[in-house]
């Protein structure tokens, strides 16, 4: 089960002095490429998923896939969520699987930026789950060029990257030092003097992001001072475009298969290019010994219900389920009535927790509180209530 706490996964490259890839992925092409190159240079990966993606994408369709591969992969993976927006589309990345967060409040005052991720950093501890922040604005977005969404790059300061750390506690920083998302135009001039003063007073491993176009020895020196993680699509987008530009321009009928012939080999050898670039081929196995494995709760309760009719039980179990699915940390609900009548408990609940923490902060959760105290506890006093971790197999 090589899902891996990523917190675990970047410590150990920021230790080592070397930097793991987080290449964005849009569909099967990208994830299947993404993982080949993975299993082929034997190098810990991370999976990410970006919020300015989804016009691409069914983000609840895509994710089961990411997950299973994931799980199925040798080398150790995590799942991240890239430029989170929101409170809420943090909480549903991690509902869906994704195991490390990312908030971009980029664009505000520090302020807000700080009260922002605050929030998130609070709720993604509740979960287990690490944190990367952005301070200093990066041009662009994934996969477009900069000159698209103007604005100057906003370079991070060592002092607000410091005041930010102390008051959001996040786990991972992404800076701005000089790169832009998407194309450049040109090369870019990094300053590496100011990277070097943030990775000297944070201690924390740091984030870049618009690493297409990067030369090898600009590659070497982010990841000599403190870069542990590094931001990858466009050039992954790019090759497998040529690929289909080839394919199609090879013959007069074409058939939609026949055009997407290559494009996932196409992405992997772009991934490894970069995995040996980075100093991450090989790692899989130090990673894995390093890394806490993932781990899901299974919340178990059974039940019966006195003083209520099974009507009224019904409506209980149904507002229960909509309450309690959207508490940080819940992946999911399964609510059920025996199938033998004689059977000693009549209903069960089997709530998933994306880790063991969620065991706490769901008990503790507000809305689970009042739903328990008001609507289940005073229908439900014969109960059995047990919290098992997954067992690998
Ligand atoms: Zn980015």
């Amino acid at each position: 089960m090589p899902l891996v706490n990523i917190k675990d996964m970047l410590q150990h490259a920021y230790d080592n002095q070397y930097a793991v890839g987080a290449f964005d992925l849009i569909n099967l092409d990208f994830l299947q490429g993404i993982l080949q190159a993975a299993e082929e240079m034997q190098a810990p990966v991370i999976l990410s998923l970006a919020e300015s993606h989804f016009e691409h994408f069914d983000f609840d369709l895509l994710m089961p896939a990411v997950e299973s591969a994931a799980r199925r992969a040798s080398i150790p993976v995590a799942i991240h969520f890239d430029h989170g927006h929101s409170f809420d589309s943090a909480v549903k990345a991690i509902r869906l699987g994704c195991n490390s967060i990312m908030v971009d409040a980029s664009e505000s005052s520090l302020n807000d930026n700080i009260e922002i991720t605050k929030k998130i950093v609070s709720m993604s501890h509740g979960c287990g789950i690490a944190v990367e922040g952005e301070l200093g604005y990066v041009p662009g977005v994934e996969g477009e060029d900069a000159k698209h969404h103007p604005g100057e790059i906003c370079y991070t300061t060592v002092e607000d990257a410091k005041t930010y750390l102390e008051n959001t506690h996040i786990d991972f920083l992404a800076v701005s030092i000089g790169t832009v998302h998407g194309r450049l135009q040109g090369k870019a001039n990094l300053d590496f003097q100011r990277l070097k003063e943030i990775n000297q007073e944070l201690g924390i491993p740091l984030v870049i992001h618009g690493g297409t176009g990067l030369d090898d020895e600009q590659f070497k020196q982010l990841i000599q001072n403190g870069v542990a993680k590094i931001n990858y699509y466009t050039a992954l987008a790019d090759v497998a475009a040529q690929q289909i530009k080839h394919n199609s321009s090879s013959s007069e009928k074409i058939s939609y298969t026949d055009n997407m012939k290559g494009v996932t080999a196409a992405i992997a050898n772009e991934v490894m290019h970069c995995i040996k670039l980075w100093g991450s081929a090989k790692k899989a196995g130090e990673v894995l010994a390093y890394c806490q494995p993932w781990k899901s709760v299974e919340h178990l309760i059974i039940y019966n219900v006195e003083g209520i009719n099974s009507t009224s039980a019904k409506e209980m179990i149904t507002e229960g389920y909509t309450i309690l699915s959207s508490i940080p940390g819940v992946r999911s609900i399964f609510v059920g009535e025996t199938i033998k009548k004689e059977a000693q408990y009549q209903y069960t609940w089997l709530v998933r927790f994306c880790h063991p923490s969620v065991i706490d902060t769901y008990r503790e959760h507000p809305e689970h509180v009042a739903f328990a105290d008001n609507l289940f506890r005073p229908v439900a006093g014969n109960r059995i209530s047990i919290d098992y971790l997954e067992l690998p197999v």
